[in-house]
This record gives C-alpha cells, sequence and structure tokens, in this order.
C-alpha cells in the first residue's frame, strides 16, 4: 500500500502545484492585457489615426475588455470543474455509478457510456456561458446575429453529428485500446491520424453544410481577380464559395478547407461586404500563402507528431496505478462486481482533463511559430497581389472585428497566433494610410 501511495501524493501535488501556476499566469496575463487596453483607450495610435476613429478605437477597447472579463471567469469556473472531476472525486463517483448501473459483465458498455456521460455533463456545464457570450457580449457589440431558435437549432444539430461521428470512433478506440495488446496506442494513432485526414475531406462537403449554406462565388468581377490569381500561384482549388457567415455573427473571414481534390476556397458574406475586389484578392493571396509556403502540411505534421508522443506516453501511464489514484480516481479492479471492466475509458478522461494543464506552458512556442508563418504569408501576398491592399484590409478587418490595436507585448507573446496589425503592416512596407480609391 504504502509502495504506491507515494507516487500517487507525488502526482497529486504536481498536477495541483502546475494548475495553480496556470492560474496564476493566466490572471497575470489578463490583467496585463486589460492595463494595456485600458492605458491607450483615451487616443487612437498614431499611426492608425488617419484611419480609425476614436469611438471604434474605444469600441474595440470595450469588447476587448469585456471578452477578457468573462475569459477571466470562465478560466476559475474551469479549475473548480477540473477540481470537481479529477482530486474531488467527480470522475470517481460517475465510474462507480456507471459500475453500478451496467454490472458486471460490459467491458466495453461501461466505458463507452462514461465517456459519453463525461461529454453530457461537460457540455451541460459549458453552456451558461456559450450563451452569455452570444446573447450578452456579443449581442451588446452588435455581433450576434443569432436568434436563440438558431441557437438551439445549432446546439441540437451539433450534438447529434458530434454523437453519430464520436459514438463510433470513442467504441472502435476502446476496443483497439482492450484488443491489440501493449501496442494499443500505436493503432489508435494510426486510426486517429486517419480519422483527421478523413474529416478533413468529410467536413467540408457533409457537416458544414448542415450550419451554412454555401454558393458559388457570383460577383464575375472578383471571380476573375481570383481566378486569375490563383492561376499566378498554381494552386487548384475545386470551387470558389461564399458562406452566409452573416447569419450568425458579423465577424467576418476567409478560409480554405479540405486538401487534394476536396480543397476549396470559402468566403463569409460578411468579407466580401467589407472589403474591395483587390483587397479581396490580397487576403486571399495571405492564405495561399499558407499553403505554398507548406504551413498546412507542417502543422499536420506536427499534429501527428504531437499525438504519437502523447499516445505513447498514455499507454505507459494507463499501466500506472498512481497515475489514476494520484488523480482522484480509483482503478477497476480485475474482477470487480464479478466481471472485468478495463481502466482504458478513465486513462483517456484523465489524460485529456490534466494534459492541457502542462501544455499550456508551451502556447508561447506554438504562438511564436504562427506568428512567424503570418509574416511569411504577409509577404508571399505582398510578392503574388500588393501589400498596400493587404494593409488595407487588415486596418478594416480590425475595426470591423473591433479587435484591439493595442495589446500588452507579453501577452501577444504568449497567445497570439497573429502579430499585431501594426507589427504586419510595417513589416510589410505598406503605408498606415488609406490609398485613395483608383490608386
Ligand atoms: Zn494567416
Amino acid at each position: 500500500m504504502n509502495d504506491s501511495l507515494s507516487p500517487a501524493l507525488l502526482t497529486s501535488l504536481v498536477f495541483g502545484a502546475a494548475l495553480l501556476a496556470n492560474l496564476l499566469v493566466k490572471f497575470w496575463l489578463a490583467s496585463r492585457q486589460i492595463r494595456a487596453v485600458a492605458r491607450h483607450r483615451g487616443a487612437v495610435p498614431t499611426e492608425f489615426a488617419q484611419t480609425i476613429t476614436l469611438a471604434s478605437h474605444q469600441r474595440a477597447a470595450d469588447y476587448t475588455v469585456a471578452k477578457l472579463r468573462l475569459g477571466l471567469l470562465e478560466l476559475a469556473f474551469g479549475a473548480a470543474v477540473l477540481l470537481g472531476w479529477t482530486l474531488m472525486g467527480g470522475l470517481d463517483w460517475l465510474n462507480a455509478l456507471l459500475l453500478q448501473a451496467f454490472g458486471p459483465g460490459h467491458p466495453l458498455l461501461q466505458p463507452l457510456a462514461l465517456l459519453v456521460a463525461f461529454a453530457v455533463i461537460n457540455g451541460l456545464i459549458d453552456l451558461p456561458f456559450g450563451l452569455y457570450q452570444t446573447f450578452v457580449v456579443e449581442q451588446r457589440f452588435g455581433f450576434n446575429k443569432m436568434s436563440l431558435g438558431l441557437w438551439l437549432g445549432d446546439l441540437v444539430k451539433g450534438t447529434l453529428v458530434g454523437a453519430a461521428i464520436g459514438i463510433p470512433l470513442a467504441a472502435l478506440v476502446l476496443w483497439l485500446m482492450g484488443a491489440t495488446g501493449r501496442w494499443w496506442w500505436l493503432w489508435t494513432w494510426a486510426v486517429w491520424m486517419g480519422f483527421s485526414l478523413l474529416m478533413m475531406v468529410i467536413y467540408p462537403m457533409f457537416i458544414a453544410p448542415l450550419f451554412n449554406k454555401f454558393q458559388p462565388l457570383a460577383d464575375e468581377a472578383l471571380k476573375e481577380r481570383v481566378t486569375g490569381l490563383m492561376a499566378r500561384c498554381g494552386f487548384a482549388a475545386k470551387g470558389l464559395f461564399v458562406m452566409d457567415g452573416s447569419r450568425r455573427s458579423a465577424h467576418a473571414n476567409a478560409y480554405f478547407t479540405g486538401f487534394g481534390a476536396a480543397k476549396r476556397v470559402v468566403f463569409f458574406d460578411t468579407l466580401l461586404k467589407q472589403l474591395s475586389v483587390p483587397e479581396v484578392e490580397a487576403v486571399l493571396a495571405h492564405e495561399l500563402g499558407h499553403f505554398k509556403r507548406r504551413h498546412i502540411a507542417k502543422r499536420i505534421a506536427a499534429m501527428f507528431g504531437f499525438s504519437l508522443a502523447g499516445l505513447a506516453l498514455l499507454g505507459w501511464l494507463t499501466q500506472q496505478s498512481w497515475f489514476y489514484v494520484g488523480l482522484g480516481v480509483t482503478p477497476n479492479l480485475p474482477a470487480q462486481l464479478g466481471g472485468d471492466v478495463p481502466n482504458h475509458a478513465l486513462a483517456l478522461l484523465l489524460f485529456m482533463l490534466v494534459v492541457p494543464v502542462f501544455s499550456f506552458f508551451l502556447s508561447p512556442l506554438s504562438a511564436m511559430l504562427s506568428r512567424r508563418h503570418e509574416f511569411e504569408a504577409d509577404a508571399y501576398a505582398a510578392q503574388q497581389a500588393s501589400a498596400q491592399d493587404l494593409a488595407n484590409a487588415l486596418v478594416k478587418l480590425y475595426k470591423d472585428n473591433a479587435s484591439t490595436l493595442t495589446p500588452d507585448p507579453l501577452y501577444v507573446r504568449f497567445y497570439y497566433s497573429h502579430p499585431p496589425a501594426s507589427e504586419r503592416i510595417a513589416r510589410m512596407g505598406a503605408r498606415f494610410e488609406p490609398v485613395a480609391a483608383g490608386a
């Protein structure tokens, strides 16, 4: 007994300390960001003085602070929930409950029920924050375009699609964990990666259309411009689509999805409304830059590598009793209740809960790589289209999305996947003033 107690206690302590450090760093960064935004609220930064009005600058400041405040509340609440699931015994309780409900002899059903029950409870816990975010914060700043009916419809559809895809996948993984012996994690990795690649094809073609309408791009002038750009860049996409993003939100975006033959370009209708034709071309050139500089391939390769390392670690952890005990769970004993229920679902859930607490400390690294990619994509766009058009588009998007122009530098280092607008524009060598129409 003593042998397993001390590594378990150590596990609890390390986890507790990491969670505390996590909270302190996040609170500190958010309060720095709030202070930086508040400090600059009184005046538009000089380089943007000619393009951004004081009113929209202050709206961006207020929106940024409102989101950060909600984030802080969510952070404290999320930490309490995490402790509730782990050290305070929530997961242990749920597992015991389901062991009793299913009785002996359900080595696959009980673990599957545990995963589903966990997902449902966690989803319910997160609902109030989602509602508040959409109907209070986004609403107050005029971004929300959803009715409660549409929101509920999305929730139902999302849950059904998630269940239809997630439950069979979870069952397959649980089965692999039991049936393929000590190398289960390698099999699971192969299946999971195959699934991720498959989703990149299935999602844009079958799932996204459940939530939005996609229409072929009809604007002939823009189509000609975009087709010309893609030919210049040697990029073949299956289609150009406009998505009715305005049904849900006033935020604007453009993206590529899929790969291989399923590649498509999607513009939010909100983007096309806000930007001129040359500006849309420049934004698209930036996105093409991500493909041409192999950022997408690198991101997928990194996901493959991290997943493999994570699953190998999990493969080892599943066999350590301190991993369960130290995180507040009593592992199922062989022949418990007369049946042999494996611990796979418990291990998966614990791992999923605990890993973000530790991987958070790597976020400055991934954010830095991402910002480097953004600069590279900007440079590509400046070659293939116009740097000035891209700079103008950036300013418009910052203004319309009410993004702050005065972030805290340390907050940027930790979290920003995109460099601040002023840095991007300066790096491209573009001017900060808008060019006159037709110039
Ligand atoms: Zn980008």
